[in-house]
């Protein structure tokens, strides 16, 4: 081997504002706030609030290595620590809200963090978890001196009067930046710690046209959660591509999204299905469409038919599907056109875009594998494990002595899929969530997805219930949306023509879809809830 004589120069996050600052100062970053009217800056505003903020953070005596905990929604103070923490060596948990009491202090707790940002509208919950928070010292509310109550830290009191530049310091690219844990539905939540170098990888895919493609005409809006795997890195592919930047904050009704996409004129918006669900319901109530909106990205959970179908066909709106989970960054593939498929025509195209949930994206590799170990071929027919592996996959979870990832580096997502020869993929089903019907499988995700098209159901969930003969069957759990007439024949009719008759659902109830923290069909509360139902029939 002979070194190549190029610089080393590391990939660091704060490389990303200076960027930005410099290259897209004017660019506008735009923010919902609790309580407090809308914030407008730029990204030169950004870089000069994360300098300070890292200043504090410094004063506060946070060192490299150390942990903070944020508690917050999609906020500019919670951007400006997107920055500001592992700028200086530090690393960012973004603590998710939506878990127990329980999960968020084991999360703070085994995360070790010694300071807690949080909202102003979790003063009630930082405040009953404080008594059991071990390691935290300084508590800061994200908000300005007259609003903060109680014993804490104002963080604008906190920065203001700081230096509004600082030098970045070169810090090891391999070095932690961010710890996620994952939403813990299976035992606890298990922290993935990103480092610098699979942050700034991650955002430059992320930018590309083959997974977001933003250009610097774009308005990104992200509305999956800076808590949830960074808002699938938006906050960095944004300003490294020059796009402006909208935070919603907490609210992410019909309303106030639309509000912000016309104020705002944003072209790019993103987040789990349950935020589009109530959206396209509140544009076709209001007769309303998102002039502006361009693509949105959807994933966390499958994307069902019917919705991104809505979206184009009612409102001209790219639906992209993106797969991926905490352990990967989070993004693995996302849906987007290639000329191979353009050339089918449109509908083909939408069909195959719609149907799976994206292809492959330089920087991840993918892999099928079957029971017996050996690599699935690429037919978009067998199923099997799907594996990743790649720069921004994790290889051990956080203060675990085992590697996650196997010895050739592959992890196993738990995931059953297929590839096809274009390199999309296509998810069956959550190994757990597989439904074992007399020797054969039944996958949920496909059920739930004809049934989310049937008119008035507003969510469609399917698990698998143990059965007297044939160990389990599917049973269709349908919340319908406000005021619709849906009868169980209206859905079984609905069915009928659109599957194999072997895996029409046993029975279908109607009742409210529980949700996880990361706002997707919480399976196993269903399971529990309905395992006798099918016993007694
Ligand atoms: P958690 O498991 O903590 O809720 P993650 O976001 O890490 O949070 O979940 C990742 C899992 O979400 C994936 O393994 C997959 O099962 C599911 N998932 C993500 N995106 C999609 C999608 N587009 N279609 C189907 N399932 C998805």
């Amino acid at each position: 081997m002979i070194p190549g004589l190029m610089q080393t120069t590391p990939l660091l996050i704060s490389g990303i504002l200076t960027y930005a600052a410099q290259a897209h100062g004017s660019r506008e970053v735009v923010s919902k706030r609790i309580d407090e009217p809308l914030w407008r800056s730029d990204y030169a505003g950004l870089a000069r609030h994360a300098a300070q903020a890292a200043h504090a953070l410094r004063r506060l005596g946070v060192e490299p290595g150390d942990r903070v905990t944020s508690l917050a929604w999609n906020t500019h103070r919670h951007l400006e620590l997107f920055y500001a923490a592992p700028g200086i060596g530090a690393v960012l948990h973004t603590a998710n809200p939506r878990l127990s009491d329980e999960q968020i202090v084991y999360t703070i707790n085994h995360a070790e963090s010694s300071v807690l940002f949080f909202e102003r509208n979790f003063a009630a919950l930082v405040e009953r978890l404080a008594p059991q928070l071990t390691t935290v010292k300084t508590f800061v509310m994200l908000s300005d001196a007259e609003r903060t109550q109680g014993d804490a830290f104002s963080y604008e009191t906190l920065i203001a009067g700081e230096p509004e530049t600082v030098d970045w310091p070169l810090l090891d690219e391999n070095a932690g930046a961010f710890l996620c844990y994952t939403s813990g539905t299976t035992g606890d939540p298990k922290g993935v710690l990103y480092s610098h170098r699979a942050v700034v990888l991650h955002a430059m895919a992320g930018g590309l046209n083959s997974a977001f493609g933003f250009t610097a005409f774009d308005v990104a809006m992200p509305c999956s959660s800076l808590y949830h795997a960074t808002a699938w890195g938006v906050p960095f592919s944004a300003p490294l591509c020059g796009a402006k930047l909208v935070l919603p904050a907490d609210k992410m009704d019909g309303a106030s999204l639309h509000e912000l996409i016309e104020t705002e004129g944003v072209t790019f918006t993103g987040g789990v299905p349950t935020i589009w669900t109530m959206y396209l319901d509140w544009l076709e109530k209001t007769g309303r469409t998102p002039e502006t909106l361009k693509r949105v990205v959807i994933g966390g959970s499958a994307v069902p038919r019917a919705m991104a179908e809505a979206f184009k066909r009612r409102h001209g709106v790219q639906v992209l599907q993106i797969w991926g989970m905490t352990e990967t960054c989070p993004i693995g593939v996302v849906a987007t056109p290639t000329p191979a498929l353009a050339a089918l025509g449109e509908e083909a195209m939408d069909e195959a875009i719609w149907t799976r949930q994206g292809r492959l994206q330089f920087g991840i590799e993918l892999r099928i594998e079957t029971e017996d170990g050996q690599e699935a071929p690429w037919d978009g027919e067998t199923s099997g494990a799907l594996l990743v592996r790649g720069p921004w996959v994790v290889r051990r979870y956080f203060r675990k002595d085992e590697d996650a990832a196997r010895a050739d580096g592959w992890f196993d997502t738990g995931d059953i899929a297929t590839l096809d020869a274009n390199g999309f993929m296509r998810i069956t089903d959550r190994q757990k969530d597989v439904i074992k019907s007399g020797g054969e499988w039944i996958s949920s995700i496909d059920l739930e997805n004809v049934a989310a098209g049937c008119p008035g159901v507003k969510v469609a969930a399917v698990v698998g219930v143990p059965h007297p003969k044939w160990e389990e069957r599917p049973l269709l759990v349908i919340e319908a949306h406000d005021g619709a007439d849906v009868s169980k024949a209206a859905v079984l009719d609905y069915l009928a023509p659109r599957i194999v008759k072997w895996w029409t659902p046993d029975d279908v109830v109607f009742a409210t879809v529980p949700l996880t923290a990361t706002g997707k069909i919480d399976k196993k509360v269903l399971r529990e809830a309905w395992r006798e139902h099918l016993s007694g029939l």
